[in-house]
């Protein structure tokens, strides 16, 4: 493990920092939900944390069972909805991930004709606007020119 893990943060989850650190070994390091790898760059090591897959406000258990590893952007797309399973958080999380992409595409419009040449679909902004607030909120939107 080359990183010092004192810099990730998990102050402000009920997660004592041996706890995470036991989950991210557990999952290798990597997101659950998009994959990212926490030991490829200090960048990524400091985006990853632990998620509670069935959140706290839904009265998940603070059980290993009920841990994994996970990004901060995907901790923050998941959000505190209500999932079944991590299936089914899994699936919402790269749905959104995906939605938000096309989002981020259509923003510049080199990006826009490229991903119009790829994929010859209408440009998704105006699905983006109507579809969530998680767009709204975040620094995606801070991108547009
Ligand atoms: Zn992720």
């Amino acid at each position: 493990m080359p990183l010092d893990l004192t810099t990730l943060s998990f102050l402000d989850r009920p997660v004592t920092k041996r706890e995470g650190i036991e989950i991210l070994k557990r999952d290798h390091y990597r997101c659950q939900y998009c994959g990212l790898d926490g030991l490829a760059s200090f960048e990524n090591a400091l985006a990853m944390s632990v998620d509670f897959v069935i959140p706290r406000a839904r009265k998940g258990k603070k059980d290993p069972s009920n841990l994994v590893a996970c990004c901060r952007p995907c901790n923050m797309i998941k959000g505190t909805r209500s999932y079944r399973s991590f299936d089914e958080a899994k699936e919402y999380v790269l749905k959104r991930r995906k939605e938000l992409r096309r989002a981020w595409e259509g923003t510049t419009p080199q990006r826009s004709a490229q991903s119009a040449k790829a994929e010859a679909e209408p440009t998704p902004k105006v699905q983006a606007e109507k579809s969530g607030s998680v767009i709204s909120s975040s620094p995606l939107s801070l991108r547009q020119r």
